[in-house]
This record gives C-alpha cells, sequence and structure tokens, in this order.
C-alpha cells in the first residue's frame, strides 16, 4: 500500500516508515523539518518538504503521489510547553491536522492512522487504563490530540473516512539506524543516556514524593518498533471499522528503576538529584492492552524495560550527536 506519512522525519514517524518499508509498503513522508531531521528518513522513502499550515503544500502532495492511507504523526508534542503556549497546540496542531483531513477528503483518501495519547487520561479511575476510560485531557496537547479524533469520529459520518485512533504511552527506545533525537531533549530516557555518555553530570529526579512504592513516578514504557507494528496492523485492520486502542506494554516502572536499569546496562553510575515534582505529572500512567492484542494479534516483541533501553544506548552510542553527525 501506499502510504503517505507527515512527520516521518520524526522519531516516531521515522521507525514507523523504516518498518513499513520492510514490510514491502511504498512510503511518502511529508515534513517541514521543524522538528524532524532529513538524515532520519528512510533513503526508499519520496521525501517532501512541506508544512501542513498551508493548505496548498499537502494538497498538492496528495494529488501527486496519491497515498491510499495516511499516517499522521506531524505535531507538537509536548505536555509541558502546551500549558505555556496553549494556542501552538490548540490552534496549530488542530489546524494542521484538519488541513490534512480536507485534503485527504478533496482527494478521496480514506484511510487516516493518528497519533494520539495517553495524555486523554489526566484523571484515570482504573489503571491500567482501557479504552473506554472517561476522557479528560491533562494539557492543550491532549485536548488538541482529543479534537483529532473528533474530527475522525465526524469525518466517517460525512466522508465514509475509516480511522484508527492509538494512543501512545510511553514511547522508547531505537531501531538499528534510527532513534530519539529532540532539540531541546526533555524525556527520561534520552537524557539518562546522556549523563552516561558524558554529556551531562546527573538526572534530575522530579520528585520522590509520589504514592508510588520508590516515591518516584510510574510510566509505561513501550518499544518503538513495536508501536510502529501497532501502527501497521491497525492500517490493515482498517478495512473493517474504524478502531482506538491504547498502546502500551501494560507494566509500569518508576523513574528509579529507569534509571538503574541504564546503569546496569551502561555500566557508568548515573548520579541523580532530586529536584521538586515538574507540574503536571500524574504518579502513575500504565496502559491496558488487551484490546489491541485480542482484536490485531499485537504482542510487544520487546516487553522488557532492560531491551527497550539497551536499544536506546545503542543507537546513542553510534549516534551521540543525534542525527547531527549521522553518515547517511
Ligand atoms: N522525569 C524525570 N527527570 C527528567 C525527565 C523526566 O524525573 O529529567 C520523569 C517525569 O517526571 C516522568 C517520567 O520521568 O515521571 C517520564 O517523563 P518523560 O518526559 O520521559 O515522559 P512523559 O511521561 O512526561 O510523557
Amino acid at each position: 500500500m501506499k502510504v503517505l506519512v507527515t512527520g516521518g522525519a520524526g522519531y516516531i514517524g521515522s521507525i514507523t516508515t523504516e518498518n513499513l518499508i520492510a514490510q514491502g509498503h511504498e512510503v511518502v513522508v511529508f515534513d517541514n523539518l521543524y522538528q524532524g531531521h532529513r538524515a532520519a528518513v528512510h533513503p526508499k522513502a519520496v521525501f517532501v518538504r512541506g508544512d501542513l499550515a498551508v493548505k496548498v503544500e499537502i494538497s498538492a502532495a496528495i494529488a501527486e503521489h496519491k497515498p491510499e492511507a495516511v499516517m499522521h504523526f506531524a505535531a507538537y508534542s509536548l505536555v509541558g510547553e502546551s500549558m505555556q503556549k496553549p494556542f501552538k497546540y490548540l490552534q496549530e496542531n488542530t489546524n494542521n491536522g484538519l488541513n490534512l483531513m480536507e485534503a485527504m477528503s478533496d482527494h478521496g483518501v480514506k484511510k487516516f492512522i493518528l497519533s494520539s495519547t495517553a495524555n486523554l487520561f489526566d484523571q484515570p479511575e482504573r489503571m491500567p487504563i482501557a479504552e473506554d476510560e472517561r476522557i479528560v485531557p491533562g494539557s492543550p496537547y491532549g485536548e488538541s490530540k482529543f479534537i483529532m479524533e473528533r474530527a475522525l469520529h465526524w469525518l466517517e459520518k460525512t466522508h465514509g473516512m475509516k480511522s484508527a485512533c492509538l494512543r501512545y504511552f510511553n514511547a522508547a527506545g531505537a531501531s538499528e539506524e534510527r532513534g530519539e533525537d529532540h532539540n531541546p531533549e526533555l524525556h527520561l530516557i534520552p537524557l539518562v543516556l546522556q549523563v552516561a555518555l558524558g554529556q551531562r553530570e546527573h538526572i534530575s529526579i522530579f520528585g520522590d514524593d509520589y504514592p508510588t512504592p520508590d516515591g518516584t513516578c510510574v510510566r509505561d514504557y513501550i518499544h518503538v518498533c513495536d508501536l510502529a507494528q501497532a501502527h501497521i496492523l491497525a492500517l490493515a485492520a482498517l478495512e473493517q471499522g474504524s478502531r482506538t486502542y491504547n498502546l502500551g506494554n501494560g507494566q509500569g516502572f518508576s523513574v528509579k528503576q529507569v534509571i538503574e536499569t541504564a546503569r546496569e546496562i551502561t555500566g557508568h553510575p548515573i548520579p541523580v538529584k532530586i529536584t521538586p515534582r515538574r507540574a503536571g505529572d500524574p504518579a502513575v500512567l500504565v496502559g491496558a492492552s488487551e484490546k489491541i492484542r485480542a482484536e490485531l494479534g499485537w504482542k510487544p516483541e520487546f516487553p522488557n524495560l532492560k531491551d527497550i533501553i539497551l536499544s536506546a544506548w545503542q543507537w546513542h552510542q553510534a549516534h551521540p550527536h543525534g542525527y547531527g553527525d549521522a553518515k547517511h
């Protein structure tokens, strides 16, 4: 199938592109490279540098390449930033997504896979969090993804658009060739590995007084390749109807457990400093993945935290400055 991947130069988009190509699909990457990296784009993908904010750019790309489906990764994705800059999220993320959906509708493209988020569940009543949990977006970022989910709901009724909304928990790890390179880097695992590489003195633990076994926040880390595979399975299942899945590993690990595992893997002492809590961090976020397992036969290939961190470590060792020094 020919798939247009927005944000295919970013972390999850580039690794999903790699997996799509490995499984025989054709990929057109559409990315403005504000956050993504040209070197992250698979050499067998067609690359279109374009901006979703400019509707004619995405419209022209769809008209020219005629994809059968779209996977939409391109978005601002920082919860904390969205609390400081709500319009960037409520306006740009939603406007860009709607431009994409309108361009698809104009050209009869009726398959949509959305990168959604666990940030839809700010006040979960049950843990692990299932798909039918009450939706309470935790930030303007989460709200912007929820608006995308609702838009897809309506486009199915008005245009016959089939969609899969995949609500990620904490994506982590790397493939052999592609990994996580954000600027600035704010995520726990790459920051911990930067300490092991000698690029940072210590890792800050944002609060050790949470109501969890060791006092630090618990998250559900899912290997990015398992996440990529979930997109490909969801795409194949769209003919049978639209769907929504929570995508986690089903297991929670604390910040201290992540750091301890990284110490074992890297052999570096990884000094820590306890700092105050980060605003907006819930104590525990763990996803239930029974639905996607039962319906699509999805099963994480890398469920162990050790394997997830090891893959990230191998990539960061090979690319100590991310894509900045990649020889592609
Ligand atoms: N965290 C931390 N120190 C850091 C970065 C993150 O203690 O320098 C914690 C953060 O509070 C959260 C967990 O690590 O509990 C995962 O954070 P990350 O930003 O990677 O993902 P999030 O859960 O916010 O999507």
